[in-house]
């Protein structure tokens, strides 16, 4: 209670100051997201520009690994980390007050500051559009001034095959290129394609700077490698992954495909393993994920070396065929000492307590997720995902994009933890907005989708229930605070919400 307390007054003060100003020229309105768990302001008092660049950090171990406390006096700022994470998100927080503050009236103030969740994560879908790895760390830079966490980077689906892997050089030779792309919406049949090759990949050795560079900004990087769906560009470099063993094409529409890998056989098990060992050795994330989700059965009901297994191994359904493949796959991620990570349609494949499903057809997975005792993370699609519209006018007024409607105020809105019992509140390890990128060629899109909504993300993993404040005072630190970062470094954020 006494915590809840401490919270309820963190939240009042950052109203106070940020939201219930009179005035928009009041120096000591200070508008931060994610909100702090606490921030005083010493009215009266205020520091120069150069005073505030002269800043001193020191790690205090009694604090949490990524809590911090960041003191704005007259001579300087003093920064105190629980970690070296900590003293990085209060430069982070330090970087959105200098920036609304004029020079030479920066007030005295002081922060406390812990995130509520342990996994805030931001994911980009590398694979249906190619993003250069300077534009990938550019994602990690705007992660990190949301102090976003982990980096779940999509690098394999139908549409291409993203990462060099040295056992199986065709996956990228042949599965990273499609001979052309779906032009316009993937229901719009009318519209064919572009007669464009398109491709693009990552060497092992530039995944790594990836890595390196996101934990420089205190970000672990979580590799997808979807199986057994989402498959196709790696079934068309190497046919015998897949059940009739044919000549597949790296699919040029979006949906889903049909043809996946078949579950049945030693060697695509074997191949999923040595995949697995080259992807553990780039990525020293404590998670692996393995994709798991849309996958059809189709091939598999059809397969003789499918069929002849369930029969063999007692497995009714063609589903079950994924749940003991997906069983199986978990004992080799857990051998590699990594927790195992997928969409929530591997949930009743897998056993172990630390393995994690993303919750996106809607909360009720995290929900049950919990209940059983499993590590969830939230994402479902009607407040999570970024690639829906943010307005009402649509395709009059926005860039095609795949449906939905998702403005700021309802990414907001959504609260991770509604329908599951307090006791269970720790199997929920965060949450996390999508950026799918059918529909999203260029990175300058994909900021236009991500900011603001991203910044909501942030604010409910890091300021947590508890800490969530109306939308409106939400909307005003915004504005004050993050926006001008994203104008100091020219991202193309959305501008809806200020019209
Ligand atoms: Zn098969």
């Amino acid at each position: 209670m006494k915590h809840l307390n401490i919270v309820l007054a963190a939240v009042a003060a950052i109203c106070a100051s940020a939201c219930a100003s009179k005035s928009e020229s009041n120096p000591v309105t200070i508008g931060i997201v994610p909100a702090p768990t606490k921030l005083e302001v010493v009215e009266g008092k205020f520091v120069s520009a150069e005073n505030a660049s002269k800043v001193t950090t020191r790690i205090n171990t009694s604090l949490a690994e990524e809590e911090y406390t960041l003191t704005i006096g007259r001579r300087g700022v003093e920064i105190a980390g629980g970690s070296e994470t900590g003293v990085f998100w209060a430069i982070q927080t330090l970087e959105q007050i200098k920036v609304q503050c004029p020079a030479d009236s920066i007030p005295c103030l002081k922060v406390i500051d812990r995130p509520a969740f342990p996994y805030r994560g931001s994911h980009l879908d590398c694979s249906r559009h190619f993003f250069s790895v300077d534009e990938v760390k550019g994602w990690i830079d705007m992660m990190a001034i949301h102090k976003l966490n982990y980096f779940h980077w999509h690098l394999t689906d139908d549409q291409g095959w993203r990462l060099e892997i040295k056992k199986y050089p065709l996956l990228t030779e042949i599965g990273s290129v499609r001979a052309q792309t779906k032009v316009g919406h993937y229901n719009d049949k009318a519209q064919g394609y572009d007669n464009t090759p398109y491709g693009g990949f990552y060497t092992q050795e530039e995944a790594r700077e990836i890595v390196e560079y996101a934990a420089e900004r205190h970000i672990q990087v979580i590799p997808e490698i979807e199986m057994p769906g989402h498959a196709v560009a790696a079934v068309t470099a190497y046919p015998w992954l897949g059940c009739s063993g044919k000549q597949v094409k790296v699919r040029e529409t979006w949906g889903i495909s049909d043809e996946v890998f078949c579950v049945s056989k030693n060697e695509v098990l074997d191949f999923i393993k040595d995949v697995i060992d080259e992807v553990c050795d780039i990525f020293p994330c404590e998670y692996f994920n393995i994709g798991g989700d849309e996958c059809p059965t189709t091939e598999w009901e059809k397969c003789p070396s499918c069929q002849a297994y369930m029969k063999e191994h007692g497995i009714d359904t063609a589903r079950g065929l994924q749940y003991d493949f997906t069983a199986k796959v978990e004992q080799y991620v857990l051998s590699k000492g990594r927790k195992m990570l997928g969409w929530q349609e591997l949930a009743d494949g897998c056993s172990d307590a630390s393995t994690t499903i993303l919750a996106w057809l809607g909360a009720e997975a995290g929900i049950k997720a919990a209940a059983k005792g499993m590590h969830t993370v939230m994402c479902p699609s009607q407040w999570c995902y970024l690639d829906y519209y943010q307005t009402r006018e649509r395709e009059k007024r926005e860039p095609l994009a795949i449906g939905g409607y998702l403005p700021l105020s309802s990414v907001y809105s959504f609260d991770p933890l509604e329908g599951i019992p307090a006791e269970q509140h720790h199997f929920v390890r965060g949450v996390q907005g999508n950026v799918w990128c059918e529909y999203i060629p260029t990175m300058s899109h994909a900021q236009h989708m991500a900011l603001p909504r991203l910044a909501a993300i942030a604010e409910i993993g890091w300021s947590g229930s508890e800490g969530k404040t109306s939308f409106d005072c939400f909307k005003a630190r915004l504005t004050k605070g993050l926006v001008p970062v994203y104008q100091a470094r020219g991202y193309n954020y959305a501008t809806y919400e200020w019209e």
